[in-house]
């Protein structure tokens, strides 16, 4: 698709790819933490995928959200499917802290606040672990032996 930006683009910061689909980082710093799991092939809907494809996709959106969880300590992750502005099927997964801009809202809400800097550099500090903590979980999703 010529004017689909996540058939042209990666999406963010390339964490890991598997023959299926992606991780990526999206560089928000309002949003430490916050990646996305793309499907690589321009898909719409997840009911358009095979039964073998809809479990490998939700057991690594989920394998992420437990890595961000025990990673960045949010009070909650939210996971999204929306699609309406770019229908290429992927998975936004976000920690969400009380004083994150957008929190109790949506992030794609309107901004309520700005985090206090200290506190936003060290998510940031803790996000940046995140590619490698993923990386590790990947070699289960492929079949490699995970030791
Ligand atoms: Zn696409």
């Amino acid at each position: 698709m010529d004017s689909c930006r996540l058939c042209k683009e990666e999406g963010g910061a390339l964490i890991w790819s598997g023959e299926d689909c992606r991780i990526v980082q999206v560089n928000d710093p309002g949003l430490p933490g916050f990646c996305r799991v793309i499907w690589h092939q321009h898909i719409a809907e997840m009911s358009a995928l095979n039964h073998a494809q809809r479990h490998l996709l939700m057991r690594i959106v989920v394998d992420v959200e437990e890595v961000i969880a025990s990673a960045m300590k949010p009070v909650k992750i939210n996971l999204a499917s929306l699609g309406n502005q770019v229908p290429h099927l992927h998975w936004h997964i976000i920690p969400r802290y009380e004083d994150d801009p957008y929190f109790p809202d949506s992030v794609w809400s309107e901004k309520r606040r700005d985090t206090n800097e200290v506190v936003a550099l060290k998510r940031q500090a803790m996000a940046e672990l995140l590619p490698v903590l993923i990386r590790e979980k990947a070699d289960s999703w492929t079949g490699k032996d995970s030791k």
